[in-house]
């Protein structure tokens, strides 16, 4: 056996990477991370889940999240029309276990989590990028390059891709595929001084659905707000304006949002985001795995990303670790490491394909109804209840089927998703779901 063989080398050192590495170290295997920047770093995906809270329990990481971090009880989503508007709180979810969540910076919290890896015994190299990948039957052969130029050449009996958007494996083995519905292009910054409500409220994420696109508002210390916009890359481009330019525009013909900046200022150069949504037709091979978005990334709008993110590192790294005790029983394991994934990506594809689908999942979705638990049940989904239990499925089939009946028969009062014009108030009605 090579003396410098890892047993598991993982591209990529986000919240994927390090809770991959972290739980593989602990449990004793040689581990070793390639991550191309210095963190800290800036990066997108600042709003979590709350049933990340077992995977941060299990990483040992639960009491830094509270000391370092905003916790979030809910969300609230608003019509652009300003005429409906629901919040929802994790604690009324269909048995929820959480009650809240966190919004992060990502710069600090991915930092921690690296930083958590290497405590666990991970070896972490930053400022090393992959350059070149060899996927043999008996161990992968990684070629790095670092920020002095120097290159080193890195062997492992197993590869977990967790390089995210860049999906190295996935673009080496042309095994991406792109949602043509899901093209949307996001712009986002930072500001200072936004106005939020005291208490609960003032925690919550809110997002503000217009006809063709949509505004987030991520709280993310007393006072610093991200605010982002998603549009169809088309009519993006159609617009012939920059980015900047589409972000200001788009908070100043929105009410609901500028009223609440009339004191803010921007603290972040605006940046964007472009192409995603995609996921790649196998997620394993003889000596790989893919997690996180180098697995798949489906839209931000429930941001689910991170929980998927380390959700699949989670069960990539227990695969592997299966494997290493287990050579015989590899095949099975890894099938059913792409089964897992593959189902709660799906989950998520089908609640994203409803929300962007017209105006009729926001017509229903701003009427929650107390029949048959139905709000509930799509309020546990907001909070990343993967599991994937028939009681929440079969409520979920029952909320599709009415946004696909609204479309013909109006249960809910229609909505026009358009902002109202200057000087004009629009009737308020507001909801709180079971
Ligand atoms: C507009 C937008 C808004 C979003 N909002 C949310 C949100 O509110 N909540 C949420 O949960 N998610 C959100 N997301 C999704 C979230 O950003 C991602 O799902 C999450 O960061 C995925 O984590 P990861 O570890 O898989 O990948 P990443 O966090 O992208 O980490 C991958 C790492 O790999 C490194 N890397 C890449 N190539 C190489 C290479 N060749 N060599 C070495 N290292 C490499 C990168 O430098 C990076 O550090 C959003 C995404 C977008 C686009």
């Amino acid at each position: 056996m090579q003396d410098d063989l890892y047993d598991v080398a993982i591209i990529g050192g986000g919240p994927a990477g390090s809770t991959a590495a972290a739980l593989l170290a602990r449990a004793g295997r040689r581990v070793i991370v390639l991550e191309r920047e210095r963190f800290p770093r800036f990066h997108i995906g600042e709003s979590l889940l709350p049933s990340l809270s077992s995977i941060f329990e299990r990483l040992g990481v639960r009491q830094k999240m509270d000391s370092m971090f905003m916790r979030k009880y809910g969300g609230e989503i608003a019509a652009a029309c300003g005429t409906r508007d629901v919040r929802f709180y994790f604690k009324d979810g269909f048995r929820s276990r959480n009650d809240h969540a966190y919004q992060v910076s990502r710069a600090e919290f991915d930092q921690m989590l690296l930083e958590n890896a290497r405590v666990n015994g991970a070896e972490v190299r930053e400022e090393t990028a992959v350059v070149k990948l060899s996927l043999g039957k008996e161990q992968v052969t990684l070629e790095t390059s670092s920020a002095s130029q120097q290159t080193a050449t890195v062997t492992a009996r197993y590869l977990i891709d967790c390089s995210g958007r860049q999906t190295i494996v996935g673009n080496l083995l042309k095994l991406k595929r792109s949602y043509q519905n899901l093209q949307k292009f996001s712009i986002f910054a930072h500001y200072e001084n936004v106005d939020r409500p005291e208490g609960i409220d003032g925690t919550l994420i809110r997002m503000i659905r217009g006809l063709n696109h949509w505004i987030w508002m991520i709280p993310l210390t007393p006072t610093k707000m991200s605010v982002g916009l998603v549009m169809d890359t088309a009519v993006f481009r159609a617009q012939k304006i920059s980015p900047q330019e589409m972000l200001e525009r788009s908070i100043d013909e929105q009410p609901l949002i500028s009223e609440r900046m009339l004191r803010s200022e921007r603290v972040t150069s605006v940046q964007s985001a472009g192409d995603y949504s995609y996921r790649n037709t196998q997620l394993y091979g003889a000596r790989f795995l893919l997690a996180g978005d180098a697995a798949a990334f489906i839209d931000p709008v429930f941001s689910s990303g991170v929980y998927f993110a380390m959700m699949s590192a989670e069960k990539a790294a227990d695969t592997v670790e299966a494997i290493l005790c287990h050579p015989g029983r590899a095949r099975g394991l890894l099938r059913s490491y792409q089964r897992s994934v593959n189902r709660v990506m799906k989950m998520y594809l089908s609640f994203v394909n409803s929300w962007y689908s017209g105006r009729e999942f926001m017509e229903v979705f701003m009427n929650p109804t107390d029949i048959l638990q139905i709000a509930p049940a799509v309020n546990s989904l907001l909070a990343g209840d993967a599991s994937g239990s028939f009681a929440v499925r079969w409520r979920m089939w029952l909320f599709y089927f009415f946004v696909r009946a609204q479309r013909y028969v109006p249960f809910s009062p229609r909505l026009t998703l358009e902002p109202p014009k200057r000087g004009q108030e629009a009737p308020k009605g507001s909801a709180v779901t079971a």
